[in-house]
């Protein structure tokens, strides 16, 4: 469902994403390790589009994304069929939980408002908090603003969700709820490319794990491969530290 070839992205002279070869089948998830500044926040924002590359092919669903200063004519459908969960929730802090999930339903997709908000009630009872449609986001814990968010995302149906350290901004009470729904949407097949530092989550959830060293993919492999027999030194030292 994501296909990337040879892609490079720049920041002015700083070269960021480095001849990026990457495939994402469907109902596959992905987890994306790597050190800060590695480059795995840029890597998943050109997936929808939020970053744009230089050179190089990327493919969503078979909608190809151009490179800068092309074309973008695929860039609205795109963004109806992936959805993203930042590390910072992002709510729309003057809308309730439930207007916050049916926002984008009803005026992208034109989902009548009755319908929306049947499944934003799904959604939330899926997510774990179904009472808690008519608070404010600022009313809620770091840790069910969170699952908001990802309640947010699934409302549109996406046929792709990206995870950016979803948490990485949470007391770490709140990062077992979140991490939970999270592996039930990956059980219930959704296609998932997740930025994580959490390794216990990448060892048990991960389909494949994917190591980035300065813009470049250096290792990838199953979870147990990648975590117990590391072939790359720069993924040994990493894991050294973070395990
Ligand atoms: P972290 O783990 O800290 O989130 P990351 O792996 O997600 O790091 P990126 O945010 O993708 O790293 O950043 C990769 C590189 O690009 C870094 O050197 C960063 O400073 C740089 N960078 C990121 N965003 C921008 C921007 N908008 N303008 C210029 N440089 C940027
Ligand atoms: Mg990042």
């Amino acid at each position: 469902i994501v296909k990337m070839k040879g892609m490079n992205k720049y920041f002015g002279k700083l070269h960021v994403l480095k001849n990026i070869d990457l495939t994402v089948e469907q109902g596959e998830v992905v987890v994306i390790i790597g050190a800060s500044g590695s480059g795995k926040s840029t890597l998943i924002r050109c997936v929808n589009g939020l970053e744009e590359f230089e050179s190089g092919t990327l493919e969503v669903d078979n909608h190809p994304l151009a490179p800068r200063g092309g074309n973008q004519k695929n860039l609205a459908e795109i963004r109806k069929e992936v959805g993203m969960v930042f590390q910072q929730f992002n709510l729309f802090p003057h809308l309730t939980v439930k207007n916050n999930i049916t926002l984008a339903p009803t005026r992208v997709k034109r989902t009548a408002q009755v319908v929306a908000s049947a499944t934003a009630d799904r959604l939330l009872e899926r997510v774990g908090i179904g009472s808690q449609a008519d608070k404010y986001p600022s009313q809620l814990s770091g840790g069910q603003q969170q699952r908001v968010a990802i309640a947010r995302a699934l409302a549109m149906e996406p046929r792709l969700m990206l995870f950016d350290e979803p948490t990485s901004a949470l007391d770490p009470e709140m990062i077992g709820e979140v991490l939970d729904v999270m592996r039930e949407l990956a059980k219930e097949g959704m296609t998932m490319m997740v930025v994580t530092h959490e390794m216990g989550f990448a060892r048990e959830v991960a389909d494949r794990v994917i190591y980035i060293h300065e813009g470049q993919i250096v290792e990838e492999g199953k979870p147990d491969d990648v975590f117990d027999n590391p072939q790359n030194e720069r993924t040994q030292a990493f894991l050294s530290r973070v395990l």
